[in-house]
């Protein structure tokens, strides 16, 4: 997405997002081990002051299993918010559940998320707001799950027990798991036709990008909607990738030359890595990331506001535009170099949260993941819950039935939506 941005093309839909209940949320620190058990030698040297949000996915079987989520009261809160489905109902009420747990205290969200976008959790404490979050910055809940038969925990959930130790440091025989909602499946993208070949907009009208087609986790075929649902990505990936394959052959015979390209193409993408792997500012890779994904979670989460994705679009711009080329790089060896994957890493997801926070700043309804607090209803050019007789069309202008096309300037100090 990042490299079909800057060579100028549209992202579409970035604001749909589908957040995952249970991401592992932090590597304790040991004094907020209530066992007063050191991690893993392993977990600390990778992470020796602890982590925020490995955004490792804890499976959902485990609540299928009998897994709860807690709070810091001790309660099992999803009797609350679901009290036939419990913990086992839809991603969405979960992931809202959580977030409402550790902004608890108020029942008017949109003013309490106004504040959660100057202060940190814990100075919301202190103003007196409560938290039912757990941790040193009460910024997640637990997923309990040593109640469990140790024989279910070995047989049917050994996977997230191993991922629990060595990205939690946790035991799941004893402790329970930190987690929060995480960001699990963007439903954007580049923009492609039926046929998955890429589009952008020129002139107020589609046009195809010659050669170019996109398919997956990448692209926007729109398949999904505002919402994807379980297993369909991978049935995107068959479909359309065959769909791909079927066109290159129709339009190619083998053997076939390609035409010439100019001599200078790819140019920029190799001085871009240049100046990223020598890059020698001040700012520490892994921190700026931690600050994007803070700011992220913190401006473009579950709950979505006016004053909330304002202030993130602000936020946002700055790590881009301010912190982003002031990084440094240690490393400049070109095997196994992980500190410049990471670096060209953070460079592309920040220019695809750009496009996200913008995106979900302009789109004034909620609909499928995007759920605003302030613009709660769906807006189509009817309104589809009540018979359509008698009804008037809704003009382009005043419905949300539409896609948002976002693009991010050359210098990328701006993102547009449309
Ligand atoms: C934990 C988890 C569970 C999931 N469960 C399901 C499920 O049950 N059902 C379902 O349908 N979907 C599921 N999904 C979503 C689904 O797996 C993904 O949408 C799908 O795998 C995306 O495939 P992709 O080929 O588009 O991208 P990827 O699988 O990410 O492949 C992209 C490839 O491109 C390579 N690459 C990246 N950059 C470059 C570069 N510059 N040059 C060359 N190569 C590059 C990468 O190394 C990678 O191999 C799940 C996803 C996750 C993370």
């Amino acid at each position: 997405m990042a490299m079909a941005s800057r060579a100028g093309l549209p992202l579409e839909d970035m604001e749909f997002i589908q957040f995952h209940p249970t991401g592992i949320c932090a590597a304790k620190k040991e004094n907020e081990n209530p066992h007063g058990q050191m991690l893993s030698a392993f977990n600390q040297s990778i992470f020796p002051l602890g982590m925020y949000g490995s955004g490792i996915l804890i499976t959902e079987g485990s609540r299928g299993e009998g897994g709860r989520l807690l709070n810091s009261k001790g309660e099992f809160f999803m009797e609350r918010y679901a009290p036939i489905a419990k913990d086992l109902a839809s991603r969405d009420i979960v992931s809202k559940a959580i977030t409402i747990e550790i902004f608890e205290g108020s029942t008017d969200l949109t003013k309490l998320l106004s504040c959660i976008a100057w202060n940190t959790l814990v100075q919301l404490r202190e103003k007196s707001f409560i938290t039912l979050g757990v941790g040193h910055k009460k910024d997640h809940v637990y997923l309990q799950l040593h109640h469990l038969p140790v024989e279910t925990l070995r047989t049917k959930l050994p996977g997230i027990s191993h991922l629990a130790w060595v990205f939690a440091g946790v035991n799941v025989k004893k402790e329970p798991i930190p987690v929060i909602p995480t960001m699990h499946y963007n439903m954007g993208g580049v923009p492609t036709n039926w046929r998955a070949q890429v589009l952008t907009r020129e002139n107020e009208e589609d046009s195809m990008i010659e050669g170019l087609w996109a398919v997956g986790e990448t692209a926007c075929l729109s398949v999904h909607g505002a919402n994807r649902l379980g297993a369909n990505s991978l049935l995107e990936l068959m479909v359309f990738g065959k769909a791909i394959a079927d066109q290159i052959d129709c339009m190619t015979r083998p053997g076939e030359r390609h035409e010439d390209l100019p001599a200078t193409i790819g140019e920029e993408s190799i001085c871009r890595f240049d100046a990223t792997r020598y890059a020698k500012g001040c700012i520490p890779v892994a921190e700026l990331r931690e600050e994007m994904q803070q700011t992220m979670q913190k401006f473009c989460s579950v709950f979505r506001t006016c004053d909330v994705l304002q202030r993130g679009c602000r936020e946002i711009t700055r790590l881009y535009t301010c912190d982003l080329p002031d990084i440094c790089v240690q490393d400049q060896s070109l095997i196994w170099n992980t500190e410049l994957v990471e670096a060209i890493e953070l460079q592309n997801m920040m220019l695809a949260c750009m496009h996200t926070v913008y995106a979900a700043e302009n789109r004034k309804e909620s609909r499928g993941s995007h759920s605003r607090e302030d613009f709660k209803e769906r807006i189509d050019e009817y309104d589809y819950s009540k018979p359509l007789e008698g009804q008037k069309k809704r003009s382009f202008a005043e419905h949300w039935r539409k896609h948002t096309l976002t693009w991010a300037r050359a210098d990328g100090s701006n993102c547009f939506a449309c």
